[in-house]
């Protein structure tokens, strides 16, 4: 064999983009690349975008020095046969041997994970949880998703599902949630329900009131109302903004609680969309955390921020390979 082998591509499947990464074995990025997924073409559409995006990054590095291949997938992820099966928002796709396909293409290792669970190993091992053995990942975006970090290796469970913390009820009665559960964590503080409350509450005040600066932000279309702009709007003090997100951080840390408590874990690293919201969310989580968990899980109690945002699932699905 000739030359060393230096990089992995890495691999970030998701219903809108598919974005891909050249990563050095020190899990920086050192070219990406993103593309259209056309997730609702069905899978041979999805798998032609995902070997040319890896043909695109193969023409500026060469073949010969990539170890091999991650992705990280939505829906549940059996490494056994490298399937993925149901993700969420993709037309057609019940269960679909998407490493094997990819492995045809091109014949190098290529390996597979739960995307929540390449975003959590990326943080593990170069990001917010590299100082702790164990912590819970949690992923505050369009939906909520988590990864279970144990002695630094990712928590499965034993069919692979484990980690789902979006659908852990707050409320037996409570709101229903996509999944066909009620009071689930998701659908108080997932994308779609801190939009549509923002907006709500927004539609609701007085013209006397001081206008907020979500409305600048948006141009004064509530329709584009989303968890960034919020978190932008909080930023910039904005009473509204401040209120839906202090009030998100409470719900997630009472949720978090139970996980603590039946894990036995003290630190959870956010990453998501919302790790960009200011300081005071996560103030908001780790007190509304501190003040419900059991009295001997509260010693060592952290919530920490996410390091590596966007290019987490990247950097995860790269670090799959090394
Ligand atoms: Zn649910």
């Amino acid at each position: 064999m000739t030359g060393k082998k230096t990089f992995a591509i890495g691999i970030d499947l998701g219903a809108t983009t598919i974005k891909s990464g050249v990563v050095d074995k020190k899990g920086k990025i050192i070219d990406q690349l993103t593309v259209e997924t056309r997730a609702n073409k069905g899978p041979s559409t999805v798998i032609q975008h995902i070997v040319f995006s890896v043909r695109e990054l193969f023409s500026k590095h060469k073949q010969a020095s990539c170890c091999g291949i991650g992705i990280g997938a939505p829906g549940v992820v059996r490494i056994e046969d490298g399937s993925v099966h149901h993700p969420p928002n993709f037309s057609g796709w019940t269960e679909v041997a998407l490493a094997k396909a990819i492995r045809n293409a091109f014949s190098v290792p290529v390996f597979i994970e739960n995307d929540a669970n390449c975003a959590a190993l990326a943080e593990a091992k170069y990001g917010a949880g590299y100082e702790f053995k164990d912590f819970l990942f949690v992923v505050w975006g369009t939906g909520i998703g988590g990864g279970i970090i144990l002695d630094r290796k990712i928590y499965r469970g034993p069919h692979g599902g484990a980690g789902e913390i979006g659908h852990l009820s707050i409320d037996y009665n409570g709101r229903e949630c996509n999944c066909g559960s009620r009071g689930c964590i998701e659908a108080y503080i997932g994308q779609r329900y801190l939009s549509q409350r923002t907006k709500e509450i927004l539609e609701g005040r007085r013209k006397d009131q001081e206008p907020s600066k979500i409305i600048e932000l948006v141009d004064g279309n509530l329709e584009k109302i989303e968890p960034s702009i919020i978190a932008e709007a909080a930023e910039l003090d904005d009473p509204v903004a401040t209120e839906i997100l202090e009030e998100a951080g409470d719900l997630l840390g009472s949720a978090l609680a139970s996980v603590m408590n039946i894990l036995d874990l003290r630190v959870a690293v956010i990453g998501g969309g919302i790790s960009a919201a200011p300081h005071f969310v996560f103030k908001s989580v780790e007190k509304s955390l501190r003040a419900r968990v059991l009295k001997p899980h509260k010693n060592g109690i952290r919530i920490v921020r996410a390091k590596l945002g966007n290019s987490a699932g990247i950097i995860g699905a790269a670090s799959l390979v090394f």
